[in-house]
């Protein structure tokens, strides 16, 4: 298996549709979805080099999984973050008022919920704030060290006017607005590729196509980006995993014995159905079991906590000319957090099931970006208040 880190740069302003509508402001989402800029590296693929065999290997039997591309080389910042009220936001935010900083509340809420710890309430840790309560921060972020700054993708509005296709005019009554990604900004994700043979050919064909066209609105000009392979390769997690399932351990160690935690935490969409094909808003050790292919450890893990939503997943097939059937998803950012008794197995034995868990990814439809998953993430045990 191997990685290779993509950068897509915006030459013009990109609209990706949040979902299909009758709205007349068409908004756009703020990252470019695996499933999304897979097809339009699909396009210029075959523009280039025809439907050959390798164009199958990648595209057709999933012998590449296109993540989701982020802005500015950030990640989802995770459901269990929470931040004061009025002060919103990391410490090293660049805001008008300091913000107050982002606390985890994973741990604490785990310890008190399962073991009677009896915290104190979240309230903001700032000083002369203590009354605050907290609420959710979503979006992207970055870290530096130990510094986390917020990552928002820049947008911008434009009015249009809907062009009647038998008179090539203006249709009446039909303006609407289009929300776009501004140009100039770069997105960045990777490509997991199963063999290396396919891997040299991506690589070889990445630079070649050099640009494609991603969104709607192509006739209008919009959707134009450029595509290259990442020099500055980075791991997402600065220690290994043993290292970080042993922090995360390190949090309950008062409270309990002979039992190991860890957390999974969604960095994409992931959909997961159960045996009647219905989708499911929880990951059940059932399915960590058979991610993990198939591996008896996790069958004896107990799900103790989720931070969990769904939406539903949309989109188009451009070859067929239809909407694709809508799915429904557990959003990114969504944590769920799990115990096994020791007796059933060892920090070892835990960490290789778990490995393949982060290699492979969870659920269905891995090609186009879903199911990617973090374990025991530095986010949610390192440090206090960020
Ligand atoms: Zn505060």
């Amino acid at each position: 298996m191997e990685r290779i880190s993509i950068e897509i740069g915006l030459r013009s302003p990109v609209s990706i549709a949040i979902r299909r509508g009758v709205d007349n402001v068409l908004r756009t989402l703020d990252f470019i979805p695996g499933t999304t800029w897979r097809g339009a590296f699909a396009k210029a693929y075959i523009n280039k080099y025809g439907q050959d065999t390798d164009f199958n290997k990648i595209f057709v039997e999933g012998g590449a999984w296109f993540s989701d591309l982020l802005p500015d080389r950030s990640r989802v910042i995770p459901y269990t973050a929470f931040s004061c009220k009025y002060a919103h936001g990391f410490l090293d935010d660049d805001a008008m008022e300091k913000p107050h900083g982002v606390l985890d509340i994973l741990c604490d809420t785990v310890l008190d919920e399962s073991f009677g710890t009896q915290l104190q309430p979240a309230n903001c840790p700032a000083d002369d704030c203590h009354d605050t309560t907290l609420e959710n921060v979503r979006g992207f972020y970055k870290r530096d060290g130990t510094k986390y700054t917020h990552v928002t993708a820049q947008k911008s509005l434009l009015g249009h006017t809907a062009i009647d296709p038998r008179t090539q005019t203006a249709k009446e009554s039909q303006f609407y607005v289009l929300e776009t990604l501004d140009a100039g900004q770069r997105f960045h994700g990777d490509i997991i590729v199963q063999d290396r043979a396919l891997s040299r050919k991506l690589q070889q064909a990445i630079p070649e196509i050099e640009t494609i066209l991603v969104g709607s609105d192509l006739t209008r000009g919009l959707g134009r980006a450029s595509l290259r392979i990442d020099p500055s390769v980075t791991a997402l997690e600065d220690t290994t995993l043993q290292k970080r399932i042993e922090n995360f351990n390190a949090r309950f160690a008062d409270a309990a014995e002979n039992l190991f935690f860890f957390s999974l935490t969604l960095e994409s969409r992931t959909i997961v159905l159960d045996k009647y094909l219905r989708y499911k808003s929880n990951i059940e050790p059932e399915d960590l079991q058979q991610a993990a292919c198939p591996d008896p450890i996790l069958g004896h893990c107990h799900l103790i906590r989720a931070w969990n939503s769904t939406s539903s997943v949309d989109g188009w097939n451009s070859k067929a000319r239809f909407p694709k059937l809508s799915e429904t998803a557990i959003d990114r950012g969504a944590v769920f957090v799990y115990a096994i008794k020791a007796e059933h197995t060892t920090t070892d034995q835990l960490c290789r099931a778990l490995q393949q868990i982060e290699e492979k990814g969870i659920g269905e439809r891995r090609e186009e970006g879903f199911g990617r998953v973090t374990v025991c993430q530095q986010f949610h045990w390192e440090g206090d208040n960020k």
